[in-house]
């Protein structure tokens, strides 16, 4: 066994079963995904769509498959055939677009929406007063399935400093999960990296995108 699946099985031994664990793999290559796929992982998470489309020709469908990289509209037609969830929408054009391009590929595509729980100014992601707004807009789109929200928080020393933000990004999940829009289901709540999981976990995430406690430093 090597370093990657130990990683893998002493990670999973710490995450509570129904937190799903995304591995973030960007730079990584097939072999090292496929380690982590054999010893447990079961969605890869990636940032670039270049890198990732050669990654996906390698493994293909032994794991599930989330963009988790900044959107940009001209990317949006090749992600769309490509990934069984896109973790980081933050506008309505995007939203429009990947509609459009699911419905060419006759998929329902699944969705997060990616908050800016931190209103940092040079951040993607939607400030928090506009996710709902957001939602209702996408809630129309009848080949996009909004199924919760995704953070990122700010780059902190202390992971502690993210739990203010974790806690308002589960606030809202749950004031939507009340408000009951049509189309919108708030099943996924994917917050915590490496550093700031268990906090993450304890603030209410059950999805977690883990890089580097999984395959190392880059
Ligand atoms: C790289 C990345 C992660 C994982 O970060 P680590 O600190 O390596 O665990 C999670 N989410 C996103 C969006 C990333 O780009």
């Amino acid at each position: 066994m090597g370093v990657i699946s130990d990683n893998v099985i002493r990670l999973l031994s710490t995450i509570p079963r129904e937190v799903t664990v995304v591995a973030a793999a960007k730079a990584k290559t097939a072999d090292e995904i496929l380690e982590a796929i054999e010893a447990g992982i079961s969605i890869i998470g990636e940032n670039y769509l270049q890198e990732s489309r050669e990654i996906l020709a390698q493994v293909g469908k032994r794991a599930q498959w989330h963009f988790i990289g900044r959107m940009q509209s001209n990317k949006v037609k090749h992600i769309v055939p490509l990934f069984d969830m896109i973790e980081t929408v933050d506008s309505s054009d995007l939203a429009r677009m990947i509609d459009q391009h699911a419905r060419q590929h006759d998929k329902i595509m699944p969705v997060l929406i990616a908050v800016n729980s931190a209103q940092e100014p040079q951040k993607s992601g939607v400030l928090p007063d506009n996710v709902i707004p957001l939602m209702h807009q996408m809630s129309v789109l009848p080949n996009l399935r909004v199924l919760g929200l995704m953070t990122m928080g700010p780059f902190l020393e202390d992971p502690e400093g993210l739990r203010p933000y974790f806690r308002l990004t589960k606030a809202l999940f749950d004031e939507i999960r009340t408000a009951r829009i049509p189309n919108v289901e708030m099943r996924y709540l994917s917050m915590g990296m490496s550093d700031s999981y268990p906090i993450a976990i304890e603030e209410g995430a059950n999805m977690v995108r883990i890089g580097t406690k999984i395959f190392g430093l880059r």
